[in-house]
């Protein structure tokens, strides 16, 4: 993209899924700044404000670390620099070799939650119309995988049913669990603590005392793994003492009765021994909850990331559907969602194994047929690999081959050191991203990208809203964006794809996808730009800002109706015994992102937080005989890890907390490959470990 000396554009923050909109300045392609949008109703979900990430965090683009050069590695090993055509061609002609020896499925796609919904929406197509492959699937995976199937189940779409300012930000009560809204959704948090100190009421549920927890009317420690039984005690008790919705349960949903009779186990007193809360506790937080006008229902991976995390979270929505608290302004399920683009990248555009865009069914005739006329290919019927299932698969010398766009394995899946064997068994693995990724290592194709500040393109936020993203950079060298750069592969092998800008690719987005049939450049454009939330059935319609609004009686079902599912939880993968006595739990830190490949290159954030940790209580410091500061070696079945020991009482005795953003010290050599049943998405909240002094 042609840019001046100095640019300034209205964008989106390429950081967490809150979606906050601001001016980014550039100077000679450089990201140089950011600023509040002059008008606040172009920033629905932020008006002027931003995080430290969203201010000062786009010097990641300016890196001298970037890759700016296709590298291919050599007979010796090594990478060696090459044109575009050589790296190109090579990926074309490996990936095809490997499919004309072992199948269409021995190869893989990862696509990515942090491109634009054009770029995610092209890797899905390169996987199923230039492929032929069923094996598709990003990071989403990783992180709320559990989230959409059970608010599938429950009411229909697997997404946030309210919006940030209007509904969080003006609800009467909120249940916040498993999220350290604080630090991962810095902007939320602070819609949240501003209706808090207005007089609405704040209770948390959490194994860890975060930020949020200091506003809160009542914190409540749990053990971690067990939230479906604290949940369904809060519905046992509701129904109980009569404080349900019983005309919104009659008139709008089915299946309570199952609900009622599966919470019956879930005594006070059986709570109390399961997750740690005590019987008033759990009788205050329903009498909160009940009481309130509207209720917001927030959570993020606590909840998610767990062997039973599509059960925790059909048990979230049994109690807003027991309350009647889905469907109004004010009210809601809301899940935080992490990577800027998880909800458009990760889910809408169809990057997962067995759902097309708009997660629509490729076994439905109809459906396939419309993409087979649009493709001229029909995609496969049969769902693929998930990601834990692609890297086993590559571990058994199954998978062969994989194209994975701007994800990192390496780091991100739990025991790495399985999912780095399994990346180094592959024939051919090429990597296409902006940095020297973990995974990038493993590779023997490197494809340099375009990153966030230096895109045209769409982001969808957690509340469904589509927004537009503007360049004010160009990218280093001679990388490319990367749309270009997959259809570039398409055309190497046999396609004819010729996409000029991402306009036209959300233009073939909204001919195939049905929630966002109305979605265009131009509307996004145009008005005061507060962008369009899905669905967004056609041109004339105005977008969605809550879904199922009940008073016109539609769930997401043929009939209207939400369903009550019974959810039942059981017990971790792993327990603390005498050999890894402790229970280690992850998650994240305000000046940090994600595996931190972002952030660990932005001085200023590195200033704040400069390397790993782990919280130990103080009496659990004090029985292994370490103090605040020391480095202590960390050990679970999987691996071990040295980092600094922080002695504090936000985690409870005998719990650690480690945070996920760090290739030395990697938490995730710890965790475990447990994963929930439904959705395959891992259980890296609980995992066993011990801890040496050094
Ligand atoms: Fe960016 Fe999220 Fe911070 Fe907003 S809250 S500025 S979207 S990282």
């Amino acid at each position: 993209y042609r840019l001046g000396k100095i640019d300034k554009e209205e964008t989106t923050c390429g950081f967490c899924a809150v979606g906050c909109r601001f001016e980014m300045w550039g100077k000679n392609g450089d990201a140089t700044g950011v600023q509040p949008v002059e008008d606040p109703t172009k920033a629905p979900a932020n008006n002027f404000s931003t995080c430290v990430k969203g201010k000062f965090g786009h010097e990641f683009a300016n890196s001298d670390e970037r890759l700016t050069e296709p590298l291919v590695r050599n007979d010796d090993g090594e990478f060696e620099t090459a044109s575009w055509d050589e790296a190109l061609d090579r990926v074309a002609s490996e990936l095809r070799a490997i499919q004309a020896e072992h199948g269409v499925d021995a190869v893989g796609c990862l696509a990515s939650s942090k491109g634009s919904n054009e770029e995610a929406y092209l890797v899905q197509k390169f996987a199923r119309q230039v492929l032929g492959t069923k094996n598709i699937d990003n990071c989403a995976r990783l992180c709320h995988s559990s989230t959409v199937a059970a608010l599938q189940q429950t009411l229909g779409y697997g997404a946030m049913t309210n919006r940030i300012n209007e509904d969080i930000g003006e609800a009467d009560a909120y249940l916040i669990t498993g999220s350290n809204t604080t630090e991962s959704h810095p902007v939320l948090a602070t819609r949240i603590k501003q209706n808090v100190r207005d007089g609405a009421d704040l209770v948390v549920f959490d194994p860890r005392e975060v930020g949020i927890a200091e506003h809160a009317d009542q914190y409540t420690r749990t053990e971690p793994g067990y939230d479906v039984a604290w949940i369904n005690g809060l519905i046992r008790y509701i129904v109980e003492n009569d404080l349900h919705d019983e005309a919104f349960i009659e008139r709008n949903t089915k299946g309570f009765e199952k609900v009622k009779e599966k919470v019956q186990a879930f005594t006070p007193e059986k709570v109390e021994e399961l997750a740690g809360v005590p019987p008033e506790e759990l009788k205050s937080a329903a009498e909160t909850l009940a009481d309130a006008e509207t209720v917001v229902f927030g959570w993020a991976m606590g909840m998610t990331q767990s062997s039973h995390g599509t059960q925790n979270l059909l048990a979230m929505a049994d109690l807003a559907l027991t309350l009647g608290q889905v469907g109004k302004p004010g009210a809601g399920l809301s899940p935080f969602r992490g990577q800027n683009n998880v909800q458009g990248g990760g889910g809408d555009m169809g990057t997962l194994p067995g759902s097309l865009p708009g997660y629509q069914d490729p076994a439905d005739a109809e459906v396939a047929e419309t993409f087979e006329e649009a493709w001229g290919e029909r995609p496969p019927a049969e769902p693929g690999l998930k990601v834990p299932e692609m890297l086993s698969e590559a571990h058994e010398g199954n998978l062969r081959g994989m194209y994975v766009v701007g994800e990192n394995p390496a780091l991100s899946e739990p025991d790495i050191q399985h999912a780095e064997a399994a990346l180094e068994k592959l024939e051919f693995l090429v990597v296409q991203d902006i940095f020297m990724t973990e995974t990038a290592t493993h590779a023997d194709v490197i494809l340099p990208a375009a990153t966030s500040p230096e895109k045209h393109g769409t982001f969808t936020n957690t509340e469904r809203r589509i927004q537009r993203v503007r360049p004010t950079a160009t990218p280093p060298g001679t990388a490319r964006q990367d749309w270009e750069i997959t259809q570039e592969l398409a055309n190497r092998l046999g396609y004819t794809w010729d996409y000029d800008h991402p306009r036209e690719i959300m233009d073939e987005i909204s001919d195939l996808v049905p929630i966002y049939g109305g979605v265009s450049y131009d509307r996004l454009e145009s008005g005061d730009e507060h962008g369009l939330q899905w669905p967004c059935w056609d041109e004339d319609h105005p977008g969605t800002p809550y879904l199922y609004d009940y008073e016109d009686g539609e769930f997401n079902f043929d009939d209207g109706m939400a369903r009550f599912v019974p959810a039942d939880g059981g017990h971790p993968g792993e327990l603390p015994d005498e050999a890894y006595p402790l229970t280690l739990t992850s998650g994240r830190v305000l000046y940090h992102w994600h595996t931190g490949q972002i952030t660990r290159r932005v001085e200023g954030l590195m200033s704040h937080v400069g390397e790993s940790f782990v919280e130990i209580n103080p009496s659990t410091a004090d029985e292994l005989g370490v103090a605040d500061g020391e480095y202590v070696r960390v050990e679970s079945r999987r691996g071990d890890i040295v980092v600094k020991a922080t002695v504090t009482d936000r985690v409870v005795e005998g719990t650690l907390f480690i945070p996920m953003h760090f290739a030395a010290g990697a938490v995730n050599k710890l965790t475990q490959e447990n994963f929930d049943p439904h959705t395959g998405i891992p259980e890296y909240k609980v995992s066993s470990v011990r801890v040496e002094p050094l």
